[in-house]
């Protein structure tokens, strides 16, 4: 197993506090309280990388998901998370903006990059879109195509029954796809903010090639590697919504799911000790997930903060997480 880079970064703040009791310092690859000023720390993080409130998703990129995605094209199974509380930037992050584009937009360009460099290989690419909401798989390239069971077989090995895959040829093509994936996403909710918040997404790039030169050798064999960039539901806790009913259906499934993609994170980034049982059969993101973490898989978790005073104690459960999956 390759390490697994864990990753911090600080969204720009909402308000123009001017002047909080604590705040959030970045200084290289720490993040740290300051309760004044003044005043020297009293909690401090360190990651393999801390982005603050400045650094952009080009930087995000290239620093932390770049090897993955030059390693999918060779073979290599690959993974990304964003992990954090509703509104720390987890979507901006995966997603970005008009000037600046996310980790998905910049993977998807360099991925159809990578492979016009690759003369000697020919590829077939797939992709597909699906949510998790409350332990139920939704496709989000067809919106009649909801609660999809996982199966496993020899020939497949672990899969989701039913899910629409399309062959694509181009990045352009796959913006298309994923524009009208986001169109089924909001169908008929009322508040589309609230339900992505409450579900994981998962875009799966499948990467399979096969050497042109029919003299065979060993490097010509079938190559197939799996891409997940997950965008996962908020992991602000509950009770501080006060929710009851469907909200707090909702927020159980979350904490339960999250809580297993720490423990298996935890337990394969664990080279020391043996690990194990590795608990993915616990829920359903880390059963799909489970091809793809394992083996010579190259895993990043971004774990998106807010700078807000108010947001202290989901920050430090956000830094508390992502100290475990070091
Ligand atoms: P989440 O997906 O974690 O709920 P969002 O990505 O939707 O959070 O971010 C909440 C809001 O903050 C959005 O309006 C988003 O555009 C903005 N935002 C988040 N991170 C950044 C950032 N690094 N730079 C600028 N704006 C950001
Ligand atoms: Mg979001």
């Amino acid at each position: 197993m390759e390490k697994i880079s864990v990753a911090v970064r600080l969204r720009p703040s909402k308000n123009d506090d001017v002047s909080p009791g604590s705040f959030w310092k970045v200084e290289d690859n720490q993040i740290s309280l300051h309760k004044s000023a003044d005043t020297a720390s009293s909690l401090s993080f360190a990651f393999d990388h801390v982005f603050d409130e400045e650094s952009t998703n080009a930087r995000v990129y290239e620093l932390l998901i770049k090897d993955i995605i030059t390693a999918a094209v060779q073979g290599f199974n690959g993974t990304a998370f964003a992990y954090g509380q509703t509104s720390s930037g987890k979507t901006f992050t995966m997603n970005g903006s008009e000037s600046d584009p996310g980790i998905i937009h910049q993977a998807v360009k360099d991925i159809f990059g990578n492979i016009r460099m690759v003369t000697d290989r020919e590829f077939l690419i797939r992709v597909s879109y699906m949510e998790i909401y409350n332990e139920e798989i939704n496709d989000l390239f067809s919106v009649e195509n909801n609660k999809l069971p996982i199966h496993e077989s020899l020939e497949r090995g672990i899969f989701v029954a039913g899910l629409r895959e399309e062959i694509v040829n181009s990045a352009e093509q796959v913006f298309e796809l994923i524009q009208s994936g986001e169109v089924n996403r909001h169908f008929g909710e009322t508040n589309m903010n609230v339900r992505s918040s409450r579900s994981h997404t998962i875009f799966r790039m499948v990467i399979e090639s096969k050497g042109i030169d029919s003299s065979s050798n060993f490097d010509d064999a079938i190559r197939v590697s799996v891409l997940n960039l997950v965008d996962l539901a908020g992991s602000e806790r509950i009770a501080k919504t006060g929710a009851g009913g469907v909200r707090l259906k909702e927020g159980k499934y979350i904490n339960k799911s999250l809580m297993v993609l720490g423990n298996v994170i935890n337990k394969l980034s664990d080279s020391t000790k043996q690990r194990g049982h590795i608990p993915y059969r616990d829920s359903k993101l880390t059963r799909i997930l489970q091809p793809a973490l394992g083996g010579n898989a190259k895993t990043s978790i971004i774990c998106t903060v807010a700078p807000e005073e108010v947001h202290i104690e989901e920050t430090k459960g956000t830094l508390q997480f992502a100290s475990r999956a070091k």
